[in-house]
């Protein structure tokens, strides 16, 4: 292939970018007619799980950071969707109001364990106990459980070819991240760089290759 290929490939992939042709893959009902925009300010709400009768309630008294579409097997995802969407706050401004009695660790060896309502499933908030990993302190939450708008907005996919884990055929990739990168939610098979540079700065601070 020639540069002038390479030229006019480069063309007709800004020209796709301009006019969205992926709206027909669905990602997650949050960001598929759009993504609502934030509200400056905003301080947080109520989590509540899909229980039609004593739901979980969880209260966050601050708006989210990091919100993004995740494709890894462990985040839950509401039915039908192929990404989950999950943002972090931190810990101590999560607190569980009503009927935390129906919260069950899923997996107490993951090193997020998620707390989900044993009834309906949802995951109300993933925490990390482990004081050494790179983000403890901040607890993993879904903000679609909350029926308030001006939540930070989610601005990156993270473990996209993840989705394959989960049934997701691999000849769907090129359209789903076409869509992805429509939406602009740029797609990542990590976490997006500033995530995976907190993560390694974390890990050189620790073995002291880092001061
Ligand atoms: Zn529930
Ligand atoms: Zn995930």
């Amino acid at each position: 292939m020639g540069l002038l290929d390479i030229f006019f490939r480069g063309g007709a992939d800004n020209a796709a970018a301009s006019a969205p042709k992926y709206t027909h893959v669905k990602i997650h009902p949050q960001v598929d007619n759009g993504i609502p925009a934030e509200t400056p300010g905003f301080a947080g709400g109520k989590l509540t799980c899909k229980c039609k009768s004593n739901p979980v309630v969880v209260q966050l008294t601050a708006q989210t950071a990091h919100n993004h579409v995740c494709g890894c097997t462990k985040c839950w995802k509401p039915a039908g969707a192929i990404f989950s969407q999950v943002a972090v706050v931190a810990r101590d401004q999560v607190k569980v109001t009503e009927n935390g009695d129906k919260l069950d660790i899923v997996d107490a060896s993951a090193a997020i364990q998620r707390h989900a309502c044993r009834e309906c499933g949802v995951h109300m908030y993933g925490r990390i106990e482990n004081t050494e990993h790179p983000f403890h302190g901040l607890d993993f939450v879904h903000t679609e459980l909350s029926d308030k708008t001006g939540w930070a907005a989610p601005t990156f996919a993270a473990f996209v070819s993840s989705i394959i884990e989960s049934g997701v055929r691999p000849e769907r990739m090129d359209e789903i991240r076409g869509r992805l990168t429509e939406l602009g939610l740029t797609p990542y098979d990590c976490l997006s760089p500033p995530l995976m540079d907190a993560i390694a700065t974390h890990i050189a601070k620790a073995n002291g290759k880092l001061s």
